[in-house]
């Protein structure tokens, strides 16, 4: 179900019109369904108890880079929801946001020893760690702190996630995680040192992967080593998987989350029930894009129509620093007019106005339009606002929340001043 569809011809978020925030709140604005945001986190939290888990045995920890404004991690919390957090400033969101730090992992390969006394110190239920120096670094800490880190080691399992190579960070040779066959050395390291306690496995192959079948082999990797750490007295308390879960920005279709959920708890139930008598793994998942891709689009409104001999432009005023997916990743967005008018249709490029060629948010594109119009650049929830600069001194966007027939703001537009703010200028020596 879209929560973002037209009504009479113009473009509502739930049942709100898109015109009608951007009267109230300006552009470029970015624009979150509440009800999307839930039933998105239901896929998840249904299928774990339709599979007879509990909070104890399944916990779903949303990945806070994805989409970090506190009323989403807020509502995401009150659903039960723990975080993935890549860094102290996330951590001190889901704080902020009211999240449980009981119920936080802590995954990234460049943990500084600050992040680590901050995340020890609020009691975070595992560091996912990616290396043996990080290791002992957190050993290090976890002694001067008196505490004992629980650990999960991030295997590489070495599948092929078949996503964009920018995306894709399970294969040997990227930079995350430890390969395959160091994973038991490496836990023969963790499980020796003092303030360590070995608690679980975790891998976390992409990102937009629109098939299970690379999840579920790396399970079956994941799982070889938790028997084959088991045989060594190394137990493992809880297996992560990761996230990874695409979504439709064309028309990709997605493997369904309640689908995938229930070939990974089928796996796990039957291994659990020949090795070991059935005891329980507590299961976890990292999903970000599948939770608030879709939940989010980004306003804006056409500036100039730039007609040339080979290419038509519109220049919008949302532009790459907004939405850095298509420059980075060359990432596809659909973008809908608003309000349909019958104008005859060009096709368009539709650029922002900073001063870079790789500025452009979609290509070739039909569209009706006129200057003045409003454009929704679809399934910009996750990995927009994130990765929003002040590129060119481009205040960000304001951030909106939708619930039914009303609209909250959740983040205010900056202003110039804002982005100079912390800047000043010396008053230098003769
Ligand atoms: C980014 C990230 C995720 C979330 O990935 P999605 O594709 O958005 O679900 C999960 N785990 C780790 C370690 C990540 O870096």
């Amino acid at each position: 179900m879209s929560y973002f569809s037209y009504q009479n011809g113009v473009l509502y978020a739930e049942h709100v019109s898109l015109a009608e925030i951007a009267r109230r709140f300006g552009t470029p604005t970015y624009i979150y369904s509440k009800a999307a945001l839930l039933d998105n986190f239901a896929a998840y939290d249904n299928a774990c108890k339709k599979h007879n888990r509990d909070s104890n045995s399944a916990l779903v920890c949303y990945s806070v880079k994805s989409n970090s404004n506190l009323a989403v991690l807020n509502l995401l919390g009150k659903q039960g929801s723990g975080f993935d957090i890549v860094s102290g400033g996330e951590l001190l969101r889901v704080l902020a946001a009211g999240g449980d730090p009981h119920k936080v992992i802590f995954s990234g390969v460049g943990k500084t020893r600050e992040e680590m006394r901050l995340a020890l110190s609020h009691d975070i239920l595992c560091f996912n760690v990616e290396s043996i120096p990080e290791l002992q670094r957190l050993n290090e800490v976890a002694k001067e702190l008196g505490k004992r880190a629980p650990v999960s080691l991030r295997v590489n399992p070495n599948v092929d996630a078949k996503t964009h190579p920018y995306i894709s960070t399970g294969l040997k040779e990227n930079k995350f995680g430890v390969a395959y066959e160091d994973a038991l050395p490496t836990y023969r390291t963790a499980a020796s040192l003092p303030h360590i306690d070995v608690a679980g496995i975790d891998c976390h192959i992409g990102s937009q992967l629109l098939d299970d079948a690379p999840l579920l082999e790396a399970l079956d990797k994941v799982i070889e080593l938790i028997d084959r750490l088991a045989a060594e007295n190394i137990v493992i308390h809880h297996l992560d998987i990761g996230g990874g879960i695409g979504i439709t920005y064309a028309d990709e279709q997605p493997v369904a989350v309640g689908d995938y959920l229930s070939r990974l708890f089928a796996k796990v139930d039957a291994w659990r029930a020949a090795k070991y008598q059935g005891a329980p793994i507590k299961v976890l998942f990292e999903p970000g894009r599948s939770i608030v891709g879709n939940a989010g689009i980004l306003l804006t409104e056409v500036q100039y129509l730039k007609h040339g001999e080979s290419k038509n432009f519109a220049v919008v005023d949302a532009a790459m620093n907004d939405l850095m997916r298509p420059a980075m990743y060359e990432a596809w967005h659909g973008v809908q007019a608003v309000v349909q008018h019958p104008a005859s249709s060009q096709i368009y490029d539709v650029v922002g106005p900073v001063c870079e060629s790789g500025d452009w948010l979609a290509r070739s594109r039909e569209l009706a339009i006129e200057p003045g119009d409003l454009l929704a650049i679809m399934s910009a929830g996750a990995y927009g606002m994130t990765m929003a600069s002040n590129y060119n001194t481009r205040g960000r966007a304001e951030e909106v929340m939708v619930d039914g027939d009303r609209v909250y703001s959740i983040r205010k537009r900056e202003a110039a001043a804002d982005l100079f703010a912390l800047e000043s200028i010396p008053q230098f020596k003769e």
